[in-house]
């Protein structure tokens, strides 16, 4: 979600706690607002939530002095499908060799190092887009059934495109990862900064590099079927300070 604060007087800087997170607003001078986004993981339980805000007013002649604001959010019950077809992997993904099992841990410790970073400034502006035109092939929350076992909850976007379809940025940001792992195959996570990435798995082929800065729409690789796919897709993760997020709600989101 978008929160959007128009502060009583003027502010030199406004933060918010959320859910445990602590989110930094960016002032927008065409709304006169502060703006910021934040996210709700699956795992949250329906109820009440307070957003408690502290702004810091501007100094002119006297010390700067801190105000609060505390606003509460209803947080409803999501409806998330659950797919009844049996989808078949190779046998490697659900039954790995030792040998697997060590790439699979090096992934898990890869992700854990990376996909947790919160850089503090903003590099991302205005809407979020699409990283294909294409039908939705599986939405976010939705649960799946591999080889007769039930995994846990889809956590991105698919897209229904063939191998070689061009994936674009979803916004300006860093690439900070762009290399392969065992299950997300050849994989792109871009840094848009506060804590908000998004990720791109499964691709043919790389159009980037790590530490390189990117545009929204820019082309930052080519589809595929590589890592755990039932054939070839893109699936488009967001992840937001450490949660997983629902990519449609973010490319839904009217951002200024
Ligand atoms: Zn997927």
């Amino acid at each position: 979600m978008l929160f959007e604060v128009r502060p009583p007087q003027r502010l030199e800087s406004l933060s918010a706690s959320w859910l445990g997170h602590e989110v930094s607003f960016s002032y927008n001078a065409a709304t006169k607002t502060w703006i910021a986004l934040a996210g709700v993981s699956l795992e949250t339980a329906p109820g009440n939530y307070s957003l408690e805000l502290t702004g810091e007013t501007k100094a002119e002649k006297a010390v700067s002095q801190k105000i609060t604001f505390m606003r509460n959010f209803v947080v409803a019950r999501g409806k998330y499908p659950r797919i009844q077809a049996k989808l078949s992997v190779e046998s490697k993904f659900t039954e790995p060799s030792p040998e697997q099992q060590k790439q699979i841990e090096e992934g898990q410790q890869i992700k854990k190092d990376y996909l947790n970073r919160v850089t503090p400034t903003r590099e991302w502006a205005g809407q979020f887009i699409a990283p294909a035109d294409a039908a939705i092939s599986d939405v976010f929350g939705s649960e799946r059934i591999f080889n007769g076992k039930t995994s846990s909850p889809h956590l991105g976007l698919d897209f229904r495109v063939p191998s070689g379809t061009p994936v674009e940025a979803m916004n300006d940001g860093t690439v900070l990862l762009a290399r392969p792992l065992f299950f997300e195959g050849n994989f792109v996570v871009l840094d848009h900064g506060q804590g908000l990435l998004t990720l791109y798995l499964h691709l043919s082929e790389f159009k980037v590099k790590e530490g390189e800065q990117v545009k929204r729409g820019q082309i930052i690789a080519l589809s595929g079927g590589t890592g755990r796919a039932t054939g070839p897709h893109l699936h488009a993760g967001v992840r937001w300070q450490g949660t997983y997020i629902d990519p449609a709600a973010l490319i839904r989101l009217r951002l200024p």
